[in-house]
């Protein structure tokens, strides 16, 4: 029987690494939902809808909605966010459009098309989907939901090596200040806050390995 794996937490705690492995372990389809707002906050900085200040012009954001056209393309080197059409995968992961998607993400006409959209991906089960708030609104009834957490040092540390690797250059203190900002944006919204589903399985990785992390998924799986 083929289930929804929700995975919700904060930035950096390495959800979207956990959900791809236990995607692939188990056969199911990883689907990235903070690749989906990252999109939608690139459009807006692109079309001077949103900047890197937290401002975003809600009215012209919500009337371009329909004009947002965001999936997954799958090929061999894993998938590929496209924004109507365009490859824009490495573009999102910039600092860039991590200082501006918290508050492109708490538009309430952006949370819902969004929410729409991961709705239909689900429609066919067995699928792992990593967020915000997947396990409360978008899936609320998803068989297993984990809620992962670690050090705000932790996951600083953990991005700022990430960055690095893929020759993104930023200081860990700016990186450091991005999470917190970002955390408090989610944390505070009036629509779909960052939360703990009540029947979430609540898991704290800032001392634990990965091996240790996957052998835990695997238990909460097949229970
Ligand atoms: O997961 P990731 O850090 O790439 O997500 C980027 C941002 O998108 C988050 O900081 C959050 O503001 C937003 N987001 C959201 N709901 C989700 C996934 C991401 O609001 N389900």
């Amino acid at each position: 029987k083929k289930i929804i794996i929700a995975i919700d937490g904060y930035s950096s705690t390495g959800k979207s690494t956990m959900a791809k492995k236990l995607a692939r372990q188990v056969g199911y389809r990883y689907i990235d939902s903070g690749a989906m707002y990252r999109a939608v906050a690139l459009y807006a900085l692109r079309h001077g809808m949103a900047d890197t200040g937290g401002s975003v012009d809600e009215a012209r954001l919500t009337a371009a909605l329909p004009g947002i056209a965001i999936d997954f393309k799958v090929t061999p080197d894993g998938q590929r966010t496209m924004l109507n059409g365009e490859d824009v995968e490495n573009e999102i992961r910039s600092m860039t459009v991590s200082q501006a998607v918290s508050p492109v993400a708490a538009v309430a006409a952006v949370r819902h098309a969004m929410t729409d959209l991961q709705q239909q991906m689900g429609r066919e089960k067995g699928i792992v989907m990593d967020g915000r708030d997947i396990g409360t609104t978008v899936f609320p009834d998803a068989e297993m939901k984990v809620f992962v957490t670690a050090s705000a040092e932790t996951r600083a540390r953990r991005r700022f090596d990430e960055l690095k690797a893929k020759n993104m250059n930023a200081g860990y203190d700016e990186v450091l200040a991005n999470l917190r900002e970002r955390d408090h944006i989610d944390e505070t919204r009036a629509e779909s806050p960052l939360r703990k589903a009540a029947d979430a399985f609540m898991l704290d990785n800032s001392d634990m390995t990965l091996d240790e992390q996957d052998a835990l998924l695997l238990r909460i799986f097949n229970e």
